[in-house]
């Protein structure tokens, strides 16, 4: 193996063999299918299943995979074919991934190329090629900071309708940091267990806020009969109620170029804020203010509506035999690992010093191209064509991105 490569391999070895390792079992896992990519072969291991986390933490410190997975899903024969496995229930799970989010950022850190034809690009990647509509990508990512931030806001978003919306308390959902530029959220509770693929899209259109009925053009016009203010008529709770909590905090600080910049150029809502919020928000009188129309209205609500919808991998939640990684394994782009921590600590929960695995020791490595960083905190870089000593923990995320080789 190349020397850049096992560097990071022996790292990884180090970490599962380490008997101070956490490595929290998954609930009942016996009843799940395992899987893991291996790190010389490339290849993905799959239909395993361990009786608990002691034959797992066996396999780990044997073959030291360089990602770990497990299935959402619980299973009477986890380790049988697909179509044999026998289906018990799944856990919810929720993926919030700075690969789907625009951020100011990406276009500097990001670059895809089509494996197909070749077409490059910065930034978002595409779900498919612009040039041949073919679905597979060489990415080079970064796990930026900034963009972690706004997978971590989205990830809010979606715990707060999940607490006073959907009703779980806080301690029930399992928030994770997933190792590389995003969150998992499990929810294993028995009431979702059974749910199927249909309504698990139904949990996901409420959350990204789909087909919102308020905001539905063709059917506020069929309702044209009654009177537009009647149409336009918000109830206090679900996504009503955060329209309307949005429209009032929006309101609040809006300048004239703020709602300029959402297409509203109406002189009348910006000069009454306050009635506006008192007698249209609060007491539903939309159309109390001369010169300020529903459809007035409809265009905040509908720019609310972008705000606070929760930006989620819909894929992963409906599909009810997802793999997803294995709490406390380490990611093979990063070196980080996948850690769980209190829902509550979302804010102030840090990666690059609660995801480290590798706390010791120091790197000699010969850096291409890296932005400022920081990591166990210290903040490193930016580095170009260059060779330095770094923590550990730093050399291994640049070797895994494709950004350093080990220097000798
Ligand atoms: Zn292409
Ligand atoms: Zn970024």
């Amino acid at each position: 193996m190349e020397a850049s490569r096992d560097f990071v391999y022996q790292r990884f070895c180090e970490y599962y063999r380490d008997p101070a390792t956490v490595i929290p079992s998954p609930f009942s896992p016996g009843q799940r299918e395992f899987a893991y990519l291996l790190f010389k072969e490339r290849f993905m291991v799959r239909h395993k299943r361990f009786e608990g986390i002691r034959p797992l933490r066996s396999m780990l410190s044997e073959t030291v995979p360089s990602d770990v997975y497990h299935s959402c899903a619980y299973y009477e024969n986890p380790d049988f074919d697909m179509d044999k496995k026998g289906w018990l229930g799944a856990d919810l799970v929720f993926d919030i991934d700075a690969d789907h989010i625009p951020t100011k950022c990406d276009k500097i850190h990001d670059e895809f190329t089509c494996a197909k034809c070749g077409f490059s690009g910065k930034g978002l990647i595409p779900e498919v090629c612009p040039a041949c509509e073919a679905t597979k990508f060489e990415t080079k990512t970064w796990p930026c900071e900034l963009c972690i931030n706004s997978a971590r806001d989205e990830t809010a978003k979606l715990l707060d309708m999940l607490e006073n919306d959907f009703g779980f308390s806080l301690d029930e959902l399992h928030v994770f940091f997933s190792g590389h530029r995003g969150y998992h959220v499990h929810v294993e509770d028995e009431a979702i267990r059974s749910l199927d693929a249909m309504a698990r899209k139904e949990i996901v259109d409420y959350v990204t806020g789909l087909g919102l009925a308020i905001l539905d053009k063709d059917a506020f016009e069929k309702r044209k009969k009654k009177s537009a203010a009647k149409r336009f008529n918000l109830h206090n709770f679900g996504w009503n109620k955060r329209l309307k909590l949005g429209m009032q905090n929006f309101l609040v600080n809006a300048t004239k170029e703020d709602l300029k910049n959402i297409g509203i150029k109406n002189k009348a809502l910006l000069n009454n804020k306050e009635t506006a919020i008192k007698r249209c928000i609060t007491d539903g009188r939309w159309e109390s203010i001369n010169g300020v129309s529903i459809q007035t209205w409809l265009k905040l609500a509908e720019y609310i509506h972008e705000l606070q919808s929760a930006n989620i991998d819909t894929v992963v939640t409906t599909d009810v035999h997802r793999l997803i990684r294995m709490n406390g394994t380490l990611h093979g782009k990063t070196g980080l690992k996948k850690v769980e921590f209190p829902a509550k600590n979302l804010q102030d929960f840090d990666p690059f010093t609660g995801a480290v695995a590798f706390k010791k020791g120091a790197a000699k490595v010969l850096v291409s191209d890296a932005p400022e960083f920081k990591m166990g905190g210290e903040t490193l870089g930016p580095f170009k064509n260059q060779t330095v000593e770094l923590p550990v923990a730093a050399a291994v995320m640049l070797i895994c991105k494709g950004r350093a080789k080990v220097s000798t």
